[in-house]
């Protein structure tokens, strides 16, 4: 099963995946993290990577894509995976099918989670990261059991850079403006599913999973 999670920064695509890898033993693809892994590792790409992502501005399509081919390659995607965070831009979309026709596969399901901006903000600024293996919680709305310690590993809880208000604003605009028309690109190819992303996490699981029908 070949999956996209499409959604606003914060629509909670990254808490559904982990829950997603869980039921269906597939792989998360997440841009988002594979960039964040290089800016950590200080390699060339993550040098060049991290002024878009403080900005809050899509890092260019040429070095995403070829990110995301070099990772479909790898044997754990071959039964299927979720993507979160890519596609962005209608140009990635394309070159996601290009990359897909050439191994004779394609997309199953996309499903956009959909949240009111200013719920955007308010989840986004209140995330914290695990440092360790990248379980997701918000302070208010899913706290760990213990402050800043995380309850699957014992990592170190943190803020990413780039969840402040003002960066925030900025990504969101992002959205709007880059990302929005894969709504329509997918709507188009019959695969777009629609769902609420207000609510508790396992309902909002439960709805994806009766979408996915497995
Ligand atoms: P994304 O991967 O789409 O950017 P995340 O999954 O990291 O979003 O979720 C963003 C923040 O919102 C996190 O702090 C997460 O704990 C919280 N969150 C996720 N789903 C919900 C929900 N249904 N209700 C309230 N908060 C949520
Ligand atoms: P995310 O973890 O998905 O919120 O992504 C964090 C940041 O990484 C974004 O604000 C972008 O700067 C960058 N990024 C992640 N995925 C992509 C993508 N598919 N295309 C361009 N930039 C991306």
């Amino acid at each position: 099963m070949n999956l996209i999670l499409l959604g606003g920064p914060g629509a909670g695509k990254g808490t559904q995946a982990k829950k997603l890898i869980e039921k269906y033993q597939i792989p998360q693809v997440s841009t988002g993290d594979i960039l964040r892994e290089a800016v950590k590792e200080g390699t060339p790409l993550g040098k060049k990577a991290k002024e878009f992502m403080d900005a809050g501005q899509l890092v260019p399509d040429e070095v995403v894509i070829g990110i995301v081919e070099e990772r479909l390659k790898q044997p754990d995607c071959q039964k299927g995976f979720i993507l979160d965070g890519f596609p962005r831009t209608v140009p990635q979309a394309e070159a996601l099918d290009q990359v897909l026709a050439k191994m004779n596969s394609g997309i199953d399901h996309v499903i956009s989670i959909e949240v009111d901006e200013e719920e955007l903000v308010t989840r986004l600024t209140g995330r914290r990261t695990c440092r360790n293996c990248g379980q997701m919680y918000h302070i208010k709305f899913n706290p760990p059991k213990q402050e800043g310690v995380c309850d699957k590993c014992g990592g170190e809880l943190y803020q990413r850079d780039d969840d402040n208000e003002a960066t925030v604003r900025s990504r969101l605009a992002t959205y709007n403006q880059a990302t929005k028309p894969l709504v329509d690109y997918y709507a188009g190819k019959g695969l777009l599913r629609t769902i609420p992303g207000a609510g508790q996490i396992d309902d909002i699981f439960n709805k994806i999973c009766s979408i996915l029908g497995q």
